[in-house]
């Protein structure tokens, strides 16, 4: 079941439009080797069983987790804006139930997070952000859709408990990291948590929205330093095709209090804004800082703002 299932999503993919699993939120690939032979497809979505009734699937954007439940399913985060990896997505989560997804949790805004909302409340789902989500999608623009995502329908501020038949799913946000609107989802009877893009794996680097998004870099810390102290053993990244262990989210932790302390540094040592980006050493963290997501005058300006401020 599962390989004809996989073979024919391979198949299918083939003829996916090139953008369907570019990441919104994630810096273009390390522009290194660039042979001239033809760009592979992405591999087919996938879906895996984490832990009992909690599943990780990922391709199509964004990661998404799946909790079932004998009266329907809640989602986390909904992928890329398109029929292609929506029916990827519907078709793998009948794999593994025959009830609705009753629930779905939008993780930020980004568009290969929200994607296919628009498709789950049609269908009688209620989808769930943080409150000020619609607020930043009013001025979000993309590439990656034909229009922006439909915004989240029940709103919560700072926490929200989520209860689906005996399951229950803890929502924080816990100030702006990735966006201004981020919301972790903690599931406490699985002893899982899904981080959306406050935690990314290789090659995707972490990275931001400060600008439309609210993002803060700060705040990307704080978050994880929070998650850090409830009680689980399994996390999901918003990005990498596998999760990570509570060791392994405190080394990137780590990582990322590095990258604040040196960007602090060379601001206290007086780097002009325009050599701040190219003067950070993070080869030993793993991370090429820089590109779209980190370099342009405009990020540069309020990364500057924020970490000058003692
Ligand atoms: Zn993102
Ligand atoms: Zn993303």
């Amino acid at each position: 079941m599962k390989t004809s299932l996989a073979a024919l999503l391979a198949s299918a993919l083939i003829a996916a439009p090139a953008f369907a699993q570019a990441p919104e939120a994630a810096p273009a690939p390390a522009p290194a080797p660039a042979p001239a032979a033809p760009r592979a497809p992405p591999p087919p979505m996938t879906i895996t069983k984490i832990k009992p009734n909690l599943y990780f699937i990922v391709g199509g954007g964004g990661n998404s987790e799946l909790l079932t439940t004998k009266s329907g399913a809640l989602l986390v985060d909904t992928k890329n804006l398109n029929d292609k990896d929506y029916g990827d997505l519907m078709m793998l989560i009948g794999s593994v139930t025959d009830k609705k997804v009753r629930v779905v949790i939008d993780t930020h805004h980004h568009a290969d997070h929200t994607g296919n909302n628009e498709k789950f409340l049609a269908a009688g789902a209620k989808v769930i952000g943080q409150e000020t989500m619609p607020k930043i999608l009013e001025k979000y623009t993309t590439r990656l859709a034909p229009h922006t995502p439909f915004a989240p329908t029940t709103l919560y501020r700072r926490r929200l408990p989520v209860r689906i038949y005996h399951s229950k799913v803890q929502l924080y946000h816990f100030g702006g990291g990735h966006t201004g609107a981020d919301t972790i989802v903690y599931f406490p009877q699985e002893r899982a948590i899904a981080f959306g893009d406050l935690l990314v794996e290789d090659p995707t680097v972490p990275n931001y929205d400060a600008g439309n998004g609210g993002g803060s870099l700060l705040g990307f810390q704080d978050s994880l330093a929070q998650a850090l102290k409830l009680n689980w053993d399994v996390a999901f990244p918003g990005h990498g095709g596998k999760p990570l262990s509570k060791a392994e989210v405190r080394e990137y932790k780590g990582k990322i209090d590095q990258l604040i302390s040196r960007i602090q540094a060379l601001i206290a040592a007086g780097t002009p804004k325009d050599k701040l980006i190219e003067s950070l050493k993070t080869d030993d963290l793993g991370w090429k800082i820089g590109g779209q997501f980190w370099a342009p005058p405009e990020r540069v300006d309020a990364l500057y703002a924020e970490l000058s401020k003692k």
